[in-house]
């Protein structure tokens, strides 16, 4: 296959497989940890192979050190700190730090933008 982006249709059936993994993954986790965490490796293999991102449902789901599957509370937990998320992973004790204050930021002018056009149309 050649490198580059891939077609749409493509990345829509990459995303679809992405998305069932990581849904057997934690249907899985309780009874089957090891599955689950081969399951985002599968995943995570589709995304490398059709150079698309992980779901942004999933993307906090696993591991960005040791790549395992991560369950609030069972192998995780979820912290608020400082405008961050801590996640910390209980299976490599890393723990990744996601800012939510530019997501907020984003979040209002998405809003401030889309009052100006509504207001344009309405002129
Ligand atoms: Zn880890």
């Amino acid at each position: 296959m050649r490198r580059g982006r891939r077609p749409k249709w493509m990345i829509d059936i990459a995303n679809e497989r992405m998305d069932i993994l990581f849904s057997l993954a934690k249907k899985e986790f309780s009874d089957n940890p090891d599955r689950s965490h081969r399951y985002v490796s599968y995943a995570r293999k589709i995304s490398k192979k059709y150079n698309t991102k992980i779901p942004s449902k999933w993307r906090r789901s696993y591991c960005k050190n040791c790549y395992k599957f991560l369950n609030p509370s069972q192998n995780s937990s979820i912290r608020l700190c400082d405008g961050e998320v801590n996640i910390k992973c209980y299976e490599c004790n890393h723990r990744m730090k996601i800012p939510y204050k530019k997501e907020k930021k984003l979040k209002r002018r998405a809003k401030i933008e889309s009052y100006i056009i509504k207001k344009r149309n309405n002129e």
